[in-house]
């Protein structure tokens, strides 16, 4: 089926209107952003909204900066604005790592940060880089606003903690020092959904790991994070010995499943595999800031 159902639509026209709108509409209504994710799931009639409610005027949701502690993303930022901030990849190069490959130009010109997390798809990306970088989301509702840990956010494949009345409006990334951070993917050809993705950030304090951040994609880790792993680096130096037990830590804590992208035991050497690379890199850039 490709021709969506018969839906209303709407357009928000500043962020108190969305909200205004999703109250209004109810749990039937949905948020289209860049509409790469809905529309197809629409058509599909995997997804059938009465009401969609277009936010893609908001302006006041497309902005990147940074203040003295964090970098604020907001919802509406596009995935390629994301790819080519200077601000957003001075701090953590992983954004355009990851953004790079994820899908082509034409769903990165018109996705959108808040889409690809509120989507919750097993193997989105951004999950598991906002994963690596311990960031929290502000969703904003009828009651104000509220900060999540994106640790908390998903809480199953295609579901979030945003309730029907509310909007992810903004990620937050807390900025560190003498930090790196690296993003290496698998996946069958060009612009596809990764086999296995992974996220890596480190902070090194006097050569010794401080604080990691390993974030997984499409291998079913518990919240898109190799808990286990990044308590494993703490306070440890990293040597080849340190980074390759972390990595076989990554990969027997997370449940892939055989699909047609490959078997599960091929999805776990790659977990191993692409750890091993992100922490490597990741390691080499916290280096070069010196410690
Ligand atoms: C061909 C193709 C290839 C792709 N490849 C990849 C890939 O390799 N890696 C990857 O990570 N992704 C990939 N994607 C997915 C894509 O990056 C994201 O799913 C898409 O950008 C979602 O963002 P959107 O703005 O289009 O969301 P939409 O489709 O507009 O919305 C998605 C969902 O989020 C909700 N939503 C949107 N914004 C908000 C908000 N601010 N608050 C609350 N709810 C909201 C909507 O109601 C809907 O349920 C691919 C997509 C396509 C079509």
């Amino acid at each position: 089926m490709q021709v969506p159902a018969p839906i209303a639509y709407e357009r928000a026209t500043s962020l108190s209107n969305a909200i205004e709108l999703l109250s209004r509409h109810g749990p039937e209504s949905r948020i289209i952003a860049g509409g790469h994710s809905l529309l197809p799931m629409m058509k599909l009639r995997l997804a059938r909204p009465e009401v969609v409610i277009d936010i893609n005027d908001l302006a006041e949701l497309d902005y990147i900066r940074a203040n003295s502690d964090h970098l604020q993303i907001g919802a509406m930022v596009r995935h390629a604005s994301l790819m080519n901030s200077d601000i957003a990849n001075r701090y953590f190069p992983i954004f355009r790592e990851a953004e790079t490959v994820i899908a082509d130009p034409i769903v990165r010109n018109r996705g959108t940060v808040g889409g690809s997390l509120c989507q919750a798809d097993p193997a989105e990306d951004l999950a598991a880089v906002f994963a690596a970088l311990k960031a929290s989301v502000v969703i904003t509702g009828n009651n104000g606003s509220r900060t999540v840990p994106i640790s908390s956010f998903h809480i199953g494949p295609y579901m979030t903690v945003v309730e029907p009345d509310e909007l992810l409006t903004e990620v937050i990334v807390p900025l560190r020092t003498h930090v790196g951070s690296a993003y290496e993917k698998v996946e069958r050809r060009a612009g596809d959904w990764g086999i296995a993705s992974v996220g890596a950030m480190i902070v090194l304090n006097s050569g010794q790991i401080s604080e990691a951040g390993i974030g997984l994609a499409a291998v079913r880790a518990d919240h898109f994070r190799a808990v286990e792993a990044e308590s494993f680096l703490l306070g440890k130096q990293p040597t080849a010995d340190v980074i390759a037990q972390a990595a076989l830590i990554a990969s027997e804590n997370c449940q892939p499943v055989a699909d047609q992208r490959g078997p599960e035991d091929y999805k776990r050497h790659l977990v191993k595999e692409l750890t091993t690379r992100a922490l490597n890199r990741a390691i080499d850039k916290a280096r070069e800031e010196g410690t």
